[in-house]
């Protein structure tokens, strides 16, 4: 039989732990940390009594879908959101004025200079441009010539390549004469290609400063982190001995009041007890009946 413990944080029996800096927790309260091994256990219930408090009013009231994941869901009474996929046991739910920043930055791209030739016709008399493009890049002379720019020097390559495009206008004059001729333009294009975009959100939240980044996300994503950031900006200078917002400190019997909470709400999603009955029980241990 396996040896169960409990938990010192969220009060539940686990089989596997993590350790902290001065005890042990479950894995759930454990995911919560970036830095597990540098963290006490009254940090950990700050975390968790923050985090409860959020959870337990937080409504859905719309998604930022993320390819891989439902995404971000938003409250957006509460101006709370979590974010789907990062840790879906205990998501930390964020408020939207703790986003203090955020950033996309390009990655992955290579820059190739391309040639472009284009030939003049003649607008006298009959005319028949036949153009020959020998060597044209092909997947693998491209990759050729993206290896020239890591080492420094690529114009040639591409250039002797196209250098070998010949151009052949066959001019049918009304004489029935024939000439040839032509006239090239060259076009050099810098472009870079196989690129993507990196989003970056930088959170100053009651779990310390996190990061989360996305490769790929939709548009409606920035536009939600301006409105989040802006709310941020507003926000008055916090004072060097600030602490946080009263309802917001932890306090030792809290932690115990809030699993209760939690036991209730997977009572209520287990559909034993009732939304009704939940909310009641909800009010008593938050002593506001
Ligand atoms: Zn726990």
């Amino acid at each position: 039989m396996a040896l169960r413990k409990q938990c010192p944080c969220c009060k539940s029996n686990y089989i596997m732990g993590t350790l902290i800096q001065d005890t042990e927790v479950c894995n759930s309260c454990a995911s919560m940390l970036l830095y597990p091994q540098s963290t006490n256990l009254a940090t950990v219930r700050k975390y968790y009594t923050i985090n409860m408090q959020r959870a337990l009013k937080f409504k859905k009231t719309s998604t930022i879908k993320l390819p891989l994941t439902e995404g971000l869901i938003i409250d957006n009474v509460n101006k709370l959101f979590y974010i789907s996929g990062d840790n879906d046991i205990f998501p930390l739910y964020f408020r939207f004025d703790e986003v203090a920043d955020y950033n996309i930055r390009s990655e992955g791209g290579q820059t190739v200079t391309v040639n472009k030739i284009h030939t003049d016709t003649n607008k006298n008399g009959r005319e028949k441009t036949v153009t020959k493009r020998k060597g044209v890049l092909t997947r693998g002379l491209i990759g050729g010539a993206i290896g020239g720019i890591a080492t420094g020097g690529l114009g040639a390559p591409i250039g002797a390549i196209l250098g070998a495009t010949t151009s052949k206008k066959v001019e049918m004059s009304p004489k029935g004469r024939t000439s040839t001729d032509k006239v090239e333009t060259i076009t050099s294009e810098t472009k870079v290609v196989g690129a993507y975009n990196v989003l970056t959100i930088i959170l100053d939240s009651p779990y310390g400063p996190r990061t989360f980044e996305f490769t790929k996300y939709p548009d409606s994503m920035a536009a939600f982190l301006d409105r989040c950031t802006a709310m941020y900006n507003a926000l008055p200078a916090p004072e060097p001995a600030a602490a946080l917002p009263e309802a917001e400190k932890s306090q030792p019997n809290e932690t115990d009041r809030f699993t209760e909470i939690k036991k209730y709400k997977e009572l209520l999603d287990e559909g034993i007890i009732s939304q009704e009955e939940f909310e009641k029980k909800k009010k008593e241990l938050l002593g506001l009946e």
